[in-house]
């Protein structure tokens, strides 16, 4: 790719890349032989912001074993075909606060306690359609296709090394299988998953596919709609509480943005609505989390106030412009920007004083960008709550040319 001086997030990327160079502590995974030979000087970043547009910088374009950054992903997509109810079935929520590999299962359900450590992944795995390892696989593969927009490769010799070795995730899935809430037999779950985890990708392909979280679900690169708003809003909740191993809680205080890190150094992390970001460097501290990956995001968020949590200042006015007509009848305001509900909630308590009681409030929506469900419910009421009460007979005009108070 070549070097875009005039791209200043590259500039910034490039910046945050050369401070966690100082970083020379922490070592590659070996419990998987094969992941013991990755270069532990790779360093990469790369952020997609929710409209497409990529940055990265160092070792942005090299290819790694995706691990444990698969799990939110097939997650996602088990979300998406079966609904959070039944999935919780059979996974659930909580953080567990335990290593990645504990033998962590909730002993009145047996269900693992959540999908992002490797008894609840395998679970998830096993829910997806197919009855071989293959088939699931393949429904695996496409979906984090879709997720990076291009095909992806597996690392064979990653795969035959975690399934040479990988009896201790072997144990976990027979012991849900005892349980119950396994969806295939030990051996299909695992083969499947131990693909899924050699599964090659990029830093750049991790922020596409932290990018498509953040937009609710679409691939703001292809397009295309990957997963329903609703299964990325819920993948992205499991993320900021289990995602980081048992750093999570910490994570969630230092960064505050919803993340998973694999043990082949990669990490992503999502600022809803905003962007996703992906970061490459194999060297692991003792809870499995890429030691300059984290020192990336920590001072990307501290530094640039990227805290999902973070005070947001107040916004400007969603009132524009306020007119009343000559003979005091009408009252217009124009409304502008986003509404949410604090926005209506503005605009409602500070225009119903101002309008006669036998006036006409017309609200112009024709500058609003859009209104989300809560503020739409708001407004579409407001006829009823300013209308015939008592003897007030506020007629109420919603003057939307483009259509943004539509329930979608
Ligand atoms: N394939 C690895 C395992 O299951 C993934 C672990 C990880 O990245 O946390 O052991």
């Amino acid at each position: 790719m070549p070097v875009d001086l005039r791209d200043p997030v590259r500039l910034l990327l490039d910046t945050v890349l050369a401070d966690a160079r100082v970083h020379e502590e922490g070592a590659v995974a070996d419990y998987i032989p094969e992941l013991a030979n990755a270069d532990p000087d790779a360093l990469g970043i790369a952020l997609v912001s929710t409209r497409g547009v990529p940055h990265e910088a160092g070792d942005s374009g090299v290819e790694f074993t995706i691990q444990s950054v698969s799990k939110p992903f097939a997650y996602a997509l088990a979300l998406d075909l079966f609904g959070i109810d039944a999935v919780s079935e059979h996974v659930g929520l909580e953080p567990s606060g335990e290593p990645f590999n504990a033998i962590s299962l909730d002993e009145a359900s047996g269900r693992p306690m959540n999908p992002m450590i490797n008894a609840g992944a395998i679970v998830t795995t096993s829910l997806l359609p197919g009855a071989t390892a293959d088939e699931k696989f393949a429904v695996v593969r496409t979906g984090l296709e879709r997720f990076a927009g291009r095909e992806l490769g597996v690392d064979e010799a990653v795969f035959a090394s975690e399934a040479a070795t990988g009896d201790r995730n072997r144990a976990l899935a027979y012991l849900t299988r005892s349980a119950g809430t396994l969806g295939s037999t030990a051996e299909v779950a695992t083969t499947a998953y131990f693909r899924q985890c050699s599964v090659l990708v990029t830093a750049r392909d991790l922020a596409i596919m932290a990018a498509t979280l953040a937009t609710g679900g679409v691939n703001p690169v292809t397009g295309e709609r990957v997963i329903s708003e609703d299964a990325a809003r819920w993948t992205m909740a499991v993320m900021t509480g289990c995602g980081m191993y048992d750093a999570s809680g910490t994570w969630l205080v230092r960064v505050g943005l919803p993340a998973k890190s694999g043990v082949g150094g990669g990490i992503v992390a999502v600022q809803p609505g905003q962007f996703g970001i992906g970061t490459f460097s194999p060297r692991l501290d003792a809870r499995g989390n890429s030691v300059r990956g984290v020192a990336m995001l920590e001072a990307l968020s501290r530094d640039h106030g990227l805290h999902m949590l973070a005070h947001r200042e107040e916004p400007l006015s969603p009132i524009g412009a306020l007119s009343r007509s000559d003979d005091g009848m009408e009252t217009v305001a124009a409304l502008r920007g986003e509404l949410r509900f604090a926005a209506a909630e503005e605009v409602l308590t500070r225009l119903a004083p101002l309008v006669r009681d036998d006036g006409t409030l017309v609200l112009d929506f024709s500058s609003v960008t859009s209104v989300g469900p809560a503020a739409t419910r708001l407004f579409r009421a407001l006829p009823g709550l300013l209308g015939p009460v008592e003897d007030r007979h506020i007629q109420v005009v919603l003057h939307d040319p483009e259509g943004v108070l539509d329930d979608d």
